[in-house]
């Protein structure tokens, strides 16, 4: 039986994670779990499972949760305390999937517990990557990707000699927008973008998607999960989502992974990783059914957001911090009607261009220039 803590139980893929753990009552057990303000989502999860160690964003929500809680549990608020969850002597997984840099501080927390850490927050990889990669060789606890582009590479990859890799090739769905020309995205709405064609997901990852900037953060993350240069990574636009990614060797021979697009199959490849145990939650994959698999070179000029991305990702530096601080605030700024689609992209791209880039930030470094980038960009557009 393999203890769990869960960051970010109430968002899309921690609701997936406790169907895997509901599905596997004998192998997983949901021991603390982690949460913003989302009572509503939580509350039957907490009485189903109980768990012992509960923590939310902050103290109000705190405070109207022990009110409703019907059982006893430590529950506490904030970055310290989910710190102290990740930690705890008898958690043997950490799930960690909040959403955004508020992740990175538990991420170094649960690397310096050796915990196996199942990783869905890319935001943390590409805001401190280098930071987070030094503490995990340093502990030797390896992160295991739930992403599902990740998850496909990290299964291509096992039992081969990382000298022998070429090249990673990363498929991209394409998002809401792929059939649209950049002329075409003036004035298009928040609902439309938050329709993917084929992955149900969180709004940010979705807006995301839809600019693309969700498959630069993931070239970002790739280059510090398989330690691989940016020369080595391609992006390849393919619509149905089956080929989760793939992964070339120098000897010419190219390993896919392929999948059903359900993010709760990846999320247990983490939680059984070294083994493998039943999946049934959906069905097999029919490749008669789907009938064909599409491919299609990828476009910068067409995703602006990925350039940055791969720019930024070479310079490195503090340039990555800025890139996902803008993007967090830009589109949540566009999730609350505050300024258009395209508007995310002049957003970003105006801040990389003011910043003055900071060679090897240290932690105090990041979280200060995260703050501040943010604060930014809000105050860019609402002083407008
Ligand atoms: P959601 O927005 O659906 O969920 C985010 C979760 O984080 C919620 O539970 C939210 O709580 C919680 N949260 C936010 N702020 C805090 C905080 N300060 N303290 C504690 N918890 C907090 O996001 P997703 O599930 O879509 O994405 C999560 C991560 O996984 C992201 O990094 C994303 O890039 C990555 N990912 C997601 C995929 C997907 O299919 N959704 C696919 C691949 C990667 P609440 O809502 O209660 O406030
Ligand atoms: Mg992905």
């Amino acid at each position: 039986m393999k203890n769990i803590t869960l960051l970010g139980g109430t968002g899309s893929i921690g609701q997936q994670t406790i169907d895997v753990i509901k599905e596997h009552p004998n192998e997983f057990q949901l021991y603390a779990y982690a949460f913003g303000s989302n009572i509503e989502e939580a509350l039957p999860v907490l009485e189903l499972f109980k768990p012992s160690y509960i923590v939310v964003k902050d103290r109000e929500i705190m405070e109207s949760l022990k009110r409703k809680i019907n059982y006893d549990a430590h529950i506490h608020y904030g970055v310290d305390a989910l710190n102290e969850i990740v930690s705890l002597p008898d958690v043997d997984i950490v799930v960690n999937a909040v959403l955004g840099s508020v992740g990175l501080q538990p991420t170094l927390e649960a690397i310096r517990a050796k915990k196996q850490i199942a990783f869905a927050n890319k935001e943390t990889l590409v805001t401190a990557g280098h930071i987070v990669m030094e503490e995990a060789q340093r502990y030797g606890v390896e992160l295991l990707p739930v992403d599902s582009e990740h998850a496909a590479i990290h299964q291509c990859l096992k039992g081969e000699n990382n000298k022998d890799l070429k090249r990673i090739l990363l498929t991209a769905s394409g998002g809401s927008f792929r059939d649209r020309t950049r002329d075409e995205l003036v004035g298009v709405t928040k609902q439309d973008a938050l329709k993917h064609p084929n992955w149900s997901m969180g709004a940010k990852i979705t807006i995301d998607s839809a600019t693309m900037m969700n498959k630069g953060l993931e070239v970002i993350e790739a280059h510090w999960l398989f330690g691989v240069d940016y020369d080595q990574i391609d992006v390849i636009l393919h619509n149905e989502s089956v080929i989760h990614s793939m992964v070339e060797f120098v000897d010419r021979n190219v390993m896919a992974q392929l999948g059903t697009p359900d993010m709760r199959i990846p999320i247990q490849y983490a939680l059984a990783y070294p083994d493998r145990t039943d999946f049934n939650l959906s069905d097999s994959l029919d490749l008669a059914q789907i009938g064909q698999l599409n491919f299609k070179e990828m476009s910068f000029e067409r995703f602006p957001c990925l350039r940055m991305a791969y720019e930024t990702g070479r310079e490195g530096g503090s340039l990555p911090t800025v890139l996902n601080a803008a993007n967090e605030e830009a589109v949540s700024l566009f999730l609350n009607d505050h300024i258009t689609f395209l508007d995310i992209e002049d957003l970003i791209e105006r801040e990389l261009e003011n910043h003055n880039k900071i060679e090897k930030p240290d932690l105090e470094t990041i979280l200060e220039l995260d703050q501040e980038t943010r604060q930014r960009v809000s105050h860019t557009v609402l002083k407008r």
